[in-house]
């Protein structure tokens, strides 16, 4: 029988939680992209609402999930945990495969987690406008879908390459009200200045952050809202490695190795952190973040600063990076297409509490094919990275003839990338 873990609906955690008050060391501060100076957070309220910048910087272990939020989670949280137990028959595996499924949410991702939080703390500073970017169209979905909910207007500058290869996120993002434009784009100096010297440039997420951060700076009503890499975003994540630690616990299971996959580092983030406390504490479980060879922020970086985009316009964040012109082949998976890396990631990464292995985007879809066929669930493009490594480690389990428990997070489901899968 397939095993399956349900939380109620009451046991939706109340607080996120922060890393931060747990690591044993402190995090490089953000500096200015100007002076190169440690930013005083008040200066990041020019883009961010004050709620958020707090959180960036905060240092209390649990942050109360506000009400209004709550409710919203209420909608597809708690998320389901599976056990693979197909998957596991046809590895002939003696590893127990656990799943947290993330493709429940109306969207199809993680993303709302954070869409949601983002967009009431936005609306109760008075902002009326929020503008962002989107590569796959995944977090732009779930922004347009949170701005709906707390009643924001939603502007997104999508990678052209996608707005062109994957109309269906757009109409999406169209049916929640949200207004697309393909970036580059002609909306921004810095779009207007690319379009001159390539009409058909393909874009990339740095370029259209650099776009939605020009047009929030000018528009004292707008706000910039960013989907991965940022403390709060991975904060905001949490409520994923949270429930799976209280569905490990209904199952009697201790996870010898978590795995996510990872672009910006948010589901990673969400997934592992809360598991930080445990490995500090000296039980030896192992950390992969799983990212594709096309695009190896975490696995052939370089550890230092670097902007977050494209013409230079965000702090400066310490963080893996393949710098900020790096412009990643065009695999399907959009979302992992970043140059850069969380900070928070890169730091464990940096101080050996996580590990980081790059896949084929080959290896990626046999095992996303094989998910599908034997699990039931089309994984999104970015998610079968994840299970590229749960199956490693499955098939090292097997060699070795050792009893393991491998959990991963699947991020989100592929019902709008079929045609990456033919
Ligand atoms: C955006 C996205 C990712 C990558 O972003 P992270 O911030 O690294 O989580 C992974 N999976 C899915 C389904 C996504 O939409």
């Amino acid at each position: 029988m397939r095993i399956r873990v349900d939380l109620k609906c009451e046991e939706i955690p109340r607080c996120w939680y922060n890393v931060l008050a747990d690591l044993p060391f402190k995090l490089d501060p953000p500096l200015d992209p100007k002076t190169r100076k440690p930013m005083p957070p008040e200066a990041l309220t020019a883009i961010f609402p004050p709620a958020l910048v707090e959180q960036e910087i905060s240092d209390k272990r649990e942050i109360p999930i506000p009400e209004p939020v709550l409710k919203e989670y209420a909608v597809y949280r708690p998320t389901p945990l599976y056990r693979a137990t197909y998957l596991e028959e046809y590895l002939q595996t003696p590893a127990r495969i656990y799943y947290k499924y993330e493709g429940v949410s109306p969207t199809g991702s993680h993303k709302t987690n954070t869409a949601l939080a983002q967009a009431y703390y936005n609306k109760i500073c008075g902002t009326e406008r929020l503008v962002t970017e989107t590569g796959a169209g995944q977090w732009g979905s779930a922004l347009c879908y949170a701005g709906a909910k707390f009643g924001l207007k939603v502007d997104v500058f999508m990678v052209r390459i996608s707005y062109e290869q994957k109309p269906m996120r757009k109409y999406l993002m169209k049916l929640y009200g949200g207004d697309v434009v393909p970036s580059p784009s002609d909306r921004t100096s810095f779009g207007r200045s690319l379009l001159e010297k390539n009409g058909e440039m393909p874009g990339s997420l740095g370029i259209a952050i650099s776009e939605a951060i020009e047009t929030v700076l000018s528009d004292p009503k707008a706000k910039y809202s960013l989907g991965s890499v940022l403390n709060h975003v991975l904060l905001h994540q949490t409520v994923i490695g949270l429930e799976i630690k209280k569905q490990l616990k209904i199952l009697g299971e201790e996870p010898d190795v978590i795995l996510g996959c990872h672009g910006g580092g948010s589901n990673f983030g969400g997934t592992v952190l809360p598991f930080i406390p445990d490995k500090l504490s000296g039980k030896p479980i192992k950390i992969v973040a799983c990212e594709p060879t096309a695009c190896p922020s975490l696995t052939k970086g370089r550890y230092d600063y670097d902007y977050g985009d494209t013409a230079g316009m965000t702090p400066l964040l310490k963080m893996y990076t393949l710098g900020k012109d790096f412009i990643p082949p065009k695999i399907h998976a959009g979302g992992l297409r970043y140059h850069g890396a969380a900070p928070i990631v890169s730091k464990l990464l940096h101080e050996g509490l996580i590990e980081a292995i790059a896949f084929d985007q080959d290896e990626a879809f046999e095992a996303a094919k094989t998910f599908a066929k034997f699990e039931g669930i089309v994984p999104a493009p970015e998610s079968s990275y994840a299970i590229a490594g749960a199956i490693r480690e499955a098939k090292k389990a097997k060699e070795e003839k050792v009893e393991k428990v491998i959990v991963f997070n699947l991020s989100g489901h592929g019902l709008f990338d079929l045609s990456a899968y033919v």
